[in-house]
């Protein structure tokens, strides 16, 4: 997808610290971080919206969900942590890439709005 920050660190035209690569996705380090350790799973297909996904980008959101808890240390998960995914505006998607936020390293409240 042209223009899209996320494709671009995908591609690597976009130089930045890749935590994690696999054929599915890349993690790295948000730039903002919204609590202590706070990391960003890209899938490498681009596409927006949960509701966008086909049975094959489904599958893939699965293995990325169930490689997130391998990489503990990595992600400092030891403790518990939170994901999230914000979708359209309401929830504040600033990056029209799908992608899931992994919060950990601290104790958080529970605070959507
Ligand atoms: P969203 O608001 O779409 O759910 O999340 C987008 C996230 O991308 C935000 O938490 C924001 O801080 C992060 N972000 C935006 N630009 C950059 C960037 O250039 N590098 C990194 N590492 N993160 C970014
Ligand atoms: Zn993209």
């Amino acid at each position: 997808m042209e223009n899209c920050l996320f494709c671009k660190f995908v591609s690597g035209e976009f130089k930045t610290e890749k935590v994690f690569e696999n054929e599915d996705f890349i993690i790295i380090k948000d730039i903002a971080p919204k609590a202590k350790n706070h990391f960003l799973a890209i899938p490498k297909k681009h596409f927006k919206l949960l509701a966008e996904m086909t049975q094959e980008d489904s599958q893939t959101l699965g293995r990325i969900l169930k490689t997130i808890p391998t990489l503990s240390d990595v992600l400092h998960l030891e403790n518990g942590y939170r994901l999230v995914v914000n979708q359209g505006d309401d929830a504040g998607q600033t990056v029209p890439h799908l992608h899931v936020h992994i919060l950990s390293g601290q104790k958080m409240e529970w605070n959507p709005a």
